[in-house]
This record gives C-alpha cells, structure tokens and sequence, in this order.
C-alpha cells in the first residue's frame, strides 16, 4: 500500500493526515505550531508514522499547506489552504451529501469558501485583518474568564436569558468590554454566549459575501467548539455540518492533491 502525506502548517497548530491510495484517511496528528514550526512539523510527522507502524519509506508523495507551507521544504508540492480545504470537506463530508459552502474559522483568520457543483472553489472572503472572529479571539475570550478554550462549548448551553451583546469591533476592545462585564456581575456563562454570538454575527456578514448555499461544511480548531457552531446555525438559521474532525480537513485534502499529483505524474 502507498501513503501520502498532507502538512498543514497553521498560525496555532500543525496538523498532519496520512491518506492510503484509496483516499481514506488512515491517521492524523496535530501539535502546537510554537516558534520552531519546521522541527515540530517533522516531529509529528514521525510521531504520526510510529503511531501508524509506517515509516518515511512508505510515503510516496507529500504536500504541505497553511500559513507555514513553503518552511516544509521536503514536500513534493504545496499548496494553497483554499484548495486543499476545499477538497478535504468534500472527502470528510461524502457520506453526509454534497459540501458547497465552507467556514474555516484558524487561529489568526476566518474564511467563507463558495463551491461549484463539482467541488471547484468559485469564490472566497477572507478576515485576516482582525483578531475579532478568529480562535485567537476565542483563546483570549477564555483565558479572561479563567477557563480553558474546550470549555466554551459547555458554558454556552449553561446560560440563561438573553445572550449579552458584545459590542466592540476590535479584539483589544472587547478583551476590556468582557472584563466589564465581569465586573458588572455578569456570569462567565452568559458572557461566553454573548462571544460566540458576537463571533457568529461576524461570520454570517463573512459567508454572505461568497453566497449562502445548502450544504455547509464548519472547520478548523473553534469548530471543536459546540457553543459556537450553535450561535452560527442560529444566526444563519440553517443547520450546518462539522466533521469528525474539524482541525485536519485542510490538511487530509492536501494529502488527496497528492494522491492525484502522483498519479498523473506516473500517467
Ligand atoms: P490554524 O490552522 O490557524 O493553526 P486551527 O484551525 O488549528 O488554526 O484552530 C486553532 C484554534 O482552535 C485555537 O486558537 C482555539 O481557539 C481553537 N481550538 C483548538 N482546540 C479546541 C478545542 N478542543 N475546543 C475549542 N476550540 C479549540
């Protein structure tokens, strides 16, 4: 059997699928980006493969993608984000039905990815001016309010009334907003609901941009929170689907492109 590899170097976190030559995805890893994103890369690369009992032998084709691609100099190719996300949330989603609109939400941006009907990304919008919308948003959120980030899903659900509006623009801005709120004797719970509705409310105007179409796909590490694909199904009022695992879509879909690279160039 054949490998391939897909690397996705994020801002936050490297993520790494390993796919078999029938595109099905037999392993992933993912690990904090930190400062030394290639040695980390390759850390979790042979972290993976032992895992998987494999060794570097058995990988016949890599492709890196992300913020960080073009450091992952042992690739056979890279690529854009875009595409390989776009390819991976129509692998991750085939048993559910067709995928034609994606929100990423990363550590330092948040983009709205518009598909055709044979998975071609036609248009796309992208935040990465501002933290507001963002996981780092949401990882300065929690750290103010004394939890950890895979919390924020849970206090959600424990607020009550209605979500308290979070009304400043920018990230620095609301940090200071919350903190006043907190002042103010609000609970944590409603707070976190007021964020993530805050966040939803950012990635509607986002999604509107590139057109809403059936079939939407949520990825990326804050897809991982359950709090916020509510507010977002509740403010876009539609049902939207999240992977099994949210983080390593890009990455699975770089390692896809490499199955099809492989291919053609033994064709
Ligand atoms: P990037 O590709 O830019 O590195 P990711 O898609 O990996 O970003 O997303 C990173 C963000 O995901 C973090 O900043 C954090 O807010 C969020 N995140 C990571 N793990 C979890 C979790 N278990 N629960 C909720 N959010 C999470």
């Amino acid at each position: 059997m054949k490998y391939f590899v897909g690397v996705d170097i994020g801002s936050t976190a490297i993520k790494i699928s390993i796919a078999n030559e029938d595109k099905e995805l037999v392993g992933h890893k993912i690990s904090a980006s930190g400062t030394m994103f290639y040695k980390y890369a390759h850390e979790t690369l042979d972290a993976l493969l032992d895992e998987l009992n494999l060794s570097r032998d058995d990988i016949v084709y890599t492709v890196a993608t992300g913020y960080g691609r073009k450091i992952f100099k042992e690739a056979n190719e890279n690529i854009s984000e875009i595409t390989a996300n776009a390819i991976g949330a129509r692998a991750a989603a085939k048993e559910h039905g067709k995928i034609n609109t994606i929100i990423n939400i990363g550590g330092q941006d948040s983009k709205a990815i518009s598909l055709d009907e044979d998975g071609h990304v036609v248009n796309f919008a992208m935040n990465d001016r501002c933290a507001a919308g963002t996981g780092k948003f949401l990882d300065a959120c929690a750290m103010n309010l004394e939890i950890g980030v895979d919390e924020l899903g849970d206090r959600h659900f424990k607020s009550t009334g209605t979500p308290l509006s979070i009304n400043s623009t920018c990230a620095v801005f609301a940090e200071s907003e919350i903190i006043g709120l907190l002042g103010n004797e609000h609970s944590v719970e409603d707070i976190v609901c007021g964020v993530h509705y805050s966040i939803a409310k950012r990635i509607v105007k986002l999604v509107k941009r590139v057109g809403i179409k059936e079939g939407i796909y949520f990825d990326g590490g804050p897809a991982l929170n359950s709090g916020l694909v509510n507010a977002i199904e509740n403010e876009l009022s539609k049902k939207i689907f999240i992977p099994a695992y949210p983080q390593i879509t890009t990455s699975y879909g770089a390692a896809i492109i490499g199955i099809d690279s492989y291919n053609y160039n033994i064709s």
